[in-house]
């Protein structure tokens, strides 16, 4: 496995990819979640690349940057046994030569919403890196996580919208035993926490907007340290639902428990 830091690396390591490249981005710390994206990506494609890269423009000033888990060499391991070919790791001036970007890809009305409306600026730092690395990479095939669904939906949108040559594959959430979605934040939580933390797998499940709410509102008062941020019923586009709608929906939830932010989501047929 090829271990490229710099974009000169990265080009050679990529010019010698014959065949269909598959990429999975991720920002390390790798679990479950990321696994099951490597092992889709290495049947979808001749060969995969992963990149590694904690991207300081999708985290606001007083959120986890600093703290965010770094774990470079179990990472490296991981990506090895997912039998991928080259990983890109690169450093944040590798990355952003001139400073940070001035110019960045708007993510539009669906940027504002959810994620965006509690985090400014967030879809801007994630498009981003996003193109930025489609284009250091020039996958065929791109995979991304449900996890993440507006990431998921925001980045589909964009390589349509900016006619980029990238097919988008979105892979269903990886989820402990328990229900709770794997997350490389899930390293934050004390057990009390991690506990509480299952309000939001039992909330996206729970088949209706009212019974999610009726479950984190439970949570809310029963647990000292959660505090819910939105509970959102949408179609799969992540529109409103409109009077009578019939088809597939998606719950969505964001919670904070103690001091860690964490967000889940399923989808279910109105
Ligand atoms: P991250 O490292 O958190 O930026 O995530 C990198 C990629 O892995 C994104 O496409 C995420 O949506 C995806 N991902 C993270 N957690 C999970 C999970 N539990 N199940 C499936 N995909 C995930």
């Amino acid at each position: 496995m090829i271990v490229a830091t710099t974009r000169a690396e990265l080009a050679a390591a990529r010019g010698g990819l014959p065949g269909t490249v598959a990429v999975v981005m991720t920002m390390g710390a790798l679990h479950e979640g990321h696994a099951a994206l490597l092992a889709a990506a290495r049947t979808g494609a001749d060969h995969v690349l992963a990149t590694i890269f904690v991207n300081p423009l999708q985290f606001g000033p007083d959120e986890d940057f600093d703290r965010y888990p770094r774990s470079l060499d179990g990472d490296l391991a991981g990506c090895r046994a997912a039998g991928v070919d080259a990983v890109f790791a690169p450093t944040r001036d590798e990355m952003y030569p001139g400073g940070e970007p001035l110019v960045r890809v708007d993510p539009g009305p669906l940027g504002g919403i959810l994620e965006g409306a509690s985090r400014p600026g967030f879809f801007h730092g994630v498009l981003t890196v996003v193109l930025k690395l489609l284009h250091l990479t020039r996958p065929d095939r791109a995979y991304f996580g449900e996890k993440d669904y507006q990431q998921l939906t925001l980045v589909r949108r964009m390589v349509a919208d900016l006619d980029v040559p990238t097919e988008i594959i979105g892979i269903p959430t990886v989820r402990d035993p328990d229900g709770l979605a794997r997350s490389s934040r899930n390293q934050y939580l004390s057990t009390v926490e991690r506990a509480q933390a299952l309000a939001l797998s039992r909330a996206v499940h729970a088949g209706s907007l009212a019974a999610a709410e009726a479950e984190l509102a439970a949570a809310e008062a029963a647990q000292a340290g959660v505090k819910v941020d939105y509970a959102v019923l949408t179609t799969a586009d992540l529109a409103p639902v409109p009077e009578g709608y019939h088809g597939p929906a998606r719950l969505l939830v964001a919670a904070w428990v103690g001091t860690t932010r964490l967000i889940d989501n399923a989808p279910l047929t109105l």
